[in-house]
């Protein structure tokens, strides 16, 4: 008679419910399991954050001219998809720091970044649409400018106007 019972009891419709969506659930624990052992999953992210830091250094060094920290996840995005600001942020940080990015603060807007390795040069800022742009080389005779017995050590020259695009719409 026990058994019978408990037969009706595990023959009930909510115990085998229970029982299946146990199982459902423990299987696919075990496929999780088994599909991201913790060190391919820790592999796999290292891959993905390694593809961010990738299009990034990319859209860095694919650009003409210094970029915002905004454009360039804007570009990067196209390439990896789901990058966000604050990845964008602590990877050019740590570029920064490492040397192979070179942050550019002009007075009034954001900070834009460029690629370190490009040699010394000035730029120019278009008052209509903010944008940066760089100018090749620089100035001579900058230090002729010092009084006497004053020493340069380092320069930053901007100027400032209407870009191309803004003369030509206008
Ligand atoms: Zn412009
Ligand atoms: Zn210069």
């Amino acid at each position: 008679m026990k058994l019978r019972r408990r037969d009706a009891e595990i023959g009930s419709v909510e115990t085998i419910e229970k029982v299946v969506t146990q199982m459902i659930i423990r299987s696919r624990i075990d496929n999780l399991i088994l599909d991201y052992q913790l060190p391919s999953m820790s592999n796999f992210l290292v891959a993905y954050r390694t593809r961010q830091r990738d299009a990034i250094w990319q859209v860095v060094i694919s650009s003409e001219r210094p970029l915002t920290a905004q454009e360039i996840c804007n570009e990067a995005s196209r390439s990896v998809e789901g990058i966000g600001i604050a990845t964008v942020y602590r990877a050019l940080k740590q570029m920064v720091e490492e040397g192979q990015v070179r942050h550019v603060d002009v007075p009034g807007i954001q900070p834009h970044y460029e690629n370190a390795a490009r040699s010394h040069h000035h730029f120019f800022l278009c008052e209509q649409c903010k944008r940066l742009f760089d100018l090749a080389g620089c100035l001579r005779g900058i230090s002729n400018l010092l009084p006497e017995g004053y020493r340069m050590k380092r320069h930053e020259i901007v100027i400032y106007g209407d870009c191309d695009g803004c003369v030509s719409r206008a």
